[in-house]
């Protein structure tokens, strides 16, 4: 149990608009990093910014794609391949974010084979899940979570299930302000965890990060954190602020 080492990611989707503006929020999240206990931090920029991102880090953080295509290389203009995020330095892939589920169609096979393409290059996917509101509101949001379990890891064993960090977002806590209690995310945690039991194995489901994500604040992570089978935070709005972010790298124990 001990063995799953906290991870906050921050997602900074479209932003910022220039290579500077990413440059100096890397440099300012990556000393907030030196302060920080046993965490790990990564960061997701857009794609054209992950080098110079790396780069003002310094080593202190580790850095992420926001998505991928899954044909390696080829005619698909627009497109980035996992080999193109692993041969920079990525260590993580966001697989199925919301935004991408919704805004432009991304579909649980084309999720399926994305997180297939990421494991193949060595690199660990943040699978995304999570219910609409409303799901939500039709007390939906562990069934959902199920069935989006089932299609999108179709395929993927038990020792690669170790290296997937599983993201539970309700989308109505996305970019929203409202924050799922911790009760209520512990209670969908500890269900994706024992669903993941049942695919895999206890033993498995126990090494499986699991990481919170909706309008996580500095005001919200501490109780977020103090929860069992919250492992991580991923984190939108609050990350392209270095104070802010800071904060939630650095959350009270
Ligand atoms: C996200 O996009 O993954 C996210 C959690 O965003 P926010 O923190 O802004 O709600």
């Amino acid at each position: 149990l001990d063995a799953r080492k906290p991870l906050i990611a921050g997602n900074w989707k479209e932003n910022p608009c220039t290579v500077q503006e990413a440059e100096a929020l890397a440099s300012e999240v990556a000393e907030a990093t030196k302060q920080a206990g046993d965490v790990g931090v990564v960061v997701i920029p857009p794609y054209p910014f992950l080098v110079p991102v790396q780069n003002a880090a310094s080593g202190a953080l580790m850095i992420g794609g926001q998505n991928c295509y899954f044909e390696e290389k080829g005619a698909y203009t627009g497109a980035v391949s996992t080999a193109m995020l692993s041969s920079v330095g990525c260590t993580y892939v966001l697989c199925g974010h919301s935004e991408r589920r919704t805004v432009f169609r991304n579909d649980d096979n084309a999720i399926n084979r994305k997180l297939r393409a990421v494991l193949d290059h060595n690199m660990m996917p943040i699978l995304c899940i999570g219910e609409s509101k409303e799901e939500y509101d039709a007390g939906l949001n562990k069934a959902v979570c199920a069935i989006q379990l089932s299609k999108d890891l179709k395929g993927v064993t038990g020792e690669e299930m170790k290296r997937i960090v599983v993201a539970y977002e309700p989308v109505w806590a996305i970019g929203t302000g409202l924050t799922a209690t911790p009760e209520i995310a512990q209670s969908v945690h500890d269900y994706i965890r024992g669903y993941l039991a049942k695919m895999y194995s206890r033993e498995v489901a126990d090494e499986v990060i699991i990481q919170y994500g909706g309008s996580v604040t500095p005001d919200s992570v501490d109780a977020l954190m103090a929860m069992p089978d919250i492992d991580g935070a991923l984190v939108g709005g609050a990350s392209l602020d270095g104070a802010k972010f800071g904060r939630i790298i650095n959350y009270k124990k």
